[in-house]
């Protein structure tokens, strides 16, 4: 059996190379690949060969990522708010540290789409220690998002080291690792790897499903390993014009989600990030969706539907409009099903004093 190493190795990144597993126009691939190129693991590629286009969608290259002129390369900001190189600090006690250029698949949506894969996304062992050490000058960030590329890329050792170094910084309580690898390339989580993660509680790791199809047995072992070595394991999803923008779809998602231990976290607006219109969903939509999600399934299992929102202003939650009227003496709310509900207020209820 191939070790994930040499599964990757033998990714899909060339048209000539896809077009012997699905039927393309080679010529508008070939187009697509030079501005965003491609990549696509032999794991991943079978598992959407064999479930069909809600996978296929999310790696295969589009012609319209070349016609998008609706969106900005980098609406987040990410650039202007680098202090040092792949080291983002948007927020003030937090940061976010990318530590590998490196993907297990190219996501024709990344938010990154501006240089994943390309050759201008350049980390090096003295990048990363110049973050480490801007980290260590800023006292003020508590919470570090150790991210990319996919961090559960590199090798367990480059891991250790980065985590051991980030870890000893004192006024960081919480580090977090953001990865696909778990849905995407789940050979990669091996014993040794968790061994290695357990050493650096508190630690989180956000990962990253779309699509109830990506939980297989593989993807199941892997979080199952996460979990069993104490690590809290949240989903981000992006929601996807086309491949997951589908009430069944997000609730099958989310019921899986919770039977493999790991507690839908956010559903996230696609970002207006060039290349990536044809995929994204209209506000409306997602709201929607999230109804639906709240009418049909558990609490637990309902995640926060979010926008990053380009200018600094952060995520923010979206809710469909469940108060219909505040006064003194009730609140009038809807209920899931869409009735009127009173309740009452007491005028006198204010916060207490302290
Ligand atoms: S794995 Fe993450 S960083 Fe890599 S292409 Fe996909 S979304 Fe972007």
């Amino acid at each position: 059996m191939k070790n994930w190493q040499q599964i990757l190795q033998s990714s899909v990144t060339t048209t000539e190379q896809l077009s012997k597993f699905v039927q393309i126009n080679t010529q508008q691939v070939e187009q697509v690949i030079q501005h965003y190129p491609m990549k696509i693991n032999p794991y991943f590629l079978k598992l959407a060969i064999k479930k069909g286009p809600s996978l296929l969608r999310q790696v295969l290259p589009d012609i319209r990522e070349l016609y998008d002129d609706v969106c900005q390369a980098d609406p987040l900001g990410e650039e202007k708010n680098s202090p040092v190189p792949n080291l983002i600090h948007r927020y003030r006690d937090r940061v976010l540290l990318m530590v590998s250029q490196e993907c297990a698949i190219y996501c024709r949506f990344c938010t990154r789409k501006r240089r994943v894969g390309r050759n201008g996304f350049k980390i090096t062992r003295e990048s990363i220690e110049k973050g480490i050490d801007y980290i260590k000058r800023h006292r003020e960030v508590r919470d570090v998002l150790i991210s990319g590329g996919d961090p559960l890329l590199l090798s367990d050792e480059q891991l250790d080291w980065i985590l051991a170094a980030v870890r000893d910084i004192r006024h960081v309580e919480i580090v977090r690792i953001g990865s696909r690898v778990p849905g995407a390339l789940p050979q990669r989580v091996t014993p040794h790897l968790a061994k290695v993660l357990r050493k650096y509680h508190p630690l989180y790791l956000n990962i990253h499903f779309n699509h109830p199809d990506e939980i297989t047995k593989e993807s199941s072992q892997a979080c199952q390993l996460l979990a069993d070595a104490g690590i809290p394991l949240g989903s981000q999803t992006v929601l996807l014009r086309g491949i997951n923008d589908n009430a069944e779809v997000l609730a099958a998602l989310m019921k899986k989600l919770l039977a493999i231990r790991v507690r839908p976290y956010y559903l996230f607006q696609a970002d207006p990030v060039k290349g990536i219109s044809h995929l994204r969903t209209s506000i409306e939509v997602g709201i929607h969706l999230i109804e639906k999600l709240r009418a049909n399934l558990s609490g637990m299992a309902v995640p926060d539907y979010v926008v990053d929102v380009p200018g600094n202003g952060g995520k923010i939650p979206l809710l469909p409009q469940y108060l219909v009227e505040l006064n003194e003496k009730e609140a009038v709310l809807r209920s899931y099903q869409g009735e009127i509900y009173s309740y009452p207020q007491k005028p006198d209820l204010h916060p207490s004093a302290h």
